[in-house]
């Protein structure tokens, strides 16, 4: 289903051609339905996104619709059903082959007997690339560190772990950013510090950047377009435009501007009474 049939859809959520394809993300005709069991469930229903190359597009819905599948499809961890998938112009596998593909999943995943430098390089161990002792010193300064080098990530906290899988995702130099509620699980005032951490680190290099979130409010402060998804089995109800200017400041989340997306966000989240209540788990449902 094309977001641009959508009442409200075309003049918010424009983007590119998605009949030019070429660069950025292109998403069409994407479903999924899994096995479980004898039963089988429809986790994408016919999912149509397209972005420009370097864009950062969040994708915000309700937990359990399929925010997690799509981004496990771009990244080759998981086939589709049917439909394609291209990222500047190249398939799932063949980024992965290329080392241009970053990913950053909300739990850090970091491996546990590894310091903070060796669990940074192991992306580049194991693409069989020598790690650059210069390039891992100046990621660990990007992501605020210094000092914590030889740390294993039991003495850090949740959020130090998640500048940790952030530096990771970054080590290959990536062109594509894929990003799975990666401060979904921290404090609000950690998150919104790593917010801006990350838009500092994206706006010195911007990344086609794909992020799944649950907060909107993050979701607008960071993103060029925003992807609301509806209910399992998850479509792509409507493509927002942010259109506030870059770079972003902080104090930007009390314009009116920036209140008026949030609301909108919301109502097609919540519906226009709010009583919708269709995100509700913070924790999300993500494989
Ligand atoms: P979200 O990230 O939006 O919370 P997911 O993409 O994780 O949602 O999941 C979408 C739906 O697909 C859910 O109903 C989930 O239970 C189901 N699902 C996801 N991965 C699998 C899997 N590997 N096997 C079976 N069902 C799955
Ligand atoms: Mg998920």
């Amino acid at each position: 289903m094309s977001t641009d049939s959508e009442p409200g859809g075309a003049e918010r959520g424009t983007g590119p051609d998605p009949a030019a394809g070429g660069t950025g993300i292109h998403i069409s005709g994407l479903t999924k339905t899994f096995k479980v069991g004898r039963r089988t469930v429809a986790a994408l229903d016919s999912v149509d996104l397209h972005t420009a190359q370097g864009s950062f597009l969040s994708l915000l819905g309700p937990s359990g619709c399929g925010k997690s599948t799509v981004l496990r499809i771009l990244a080759g961890l998981e086939a589709p059903t049917s439909g394609k998938t291209l990222i500047n112009g190249e398939s799932p596998a063949e980024l992965r082959t290329h080392h241009e593909l970053g990913i950053a999943f909300q739990d850090s995943a970091l491996l546990p007997w590894r310091s903070v430098e060796s669990n940074i390089k192991l992306p580049l161990q194991v693409a069989g690339l020598k790690p650059d002792a210069e390039q891992i010193a100046e990621l660990v300064r990007l992501v605020g560190l210094e000092g914590f080098e030889k740390a294993k990530p039991a003495q850090l906290s949740g959020g130090m772990r998640q500048r940790v899988s952030i530096a990771r995702a970054l080590v290959v130099k990536p062109t594509v950013l894929l990003l799975d509620e990666p401060f979904g699980a921290l404090d609000d005032m950690t998150r919104q510090k790593l917010n801006l951490e990350l838009l500092r680190i994206w706006t010195e290099k911007p990344a086609t950047t794909l992020m799944v979130t649950h907060g909107i409010a993050e979701a607008v402060f960071l993103s060029d377009v925003v992807a609301v998804m509806s209910p399992r089995p998850g479509r792509v109800l409507e493509l927002v435009d942010i259109d506030l200017p870059r770079p972003r400041l902080p104090e930007m989340m009390r314009t009116p501007e920036f209140h008026a997306l949030h609301d909108y966000l919301s109502e097609l989240l919540f519906g226009k009474t709010g009583t919708g209540g269709v995100v509700t788990d913070k924790a999300g449902g993500s494989v």
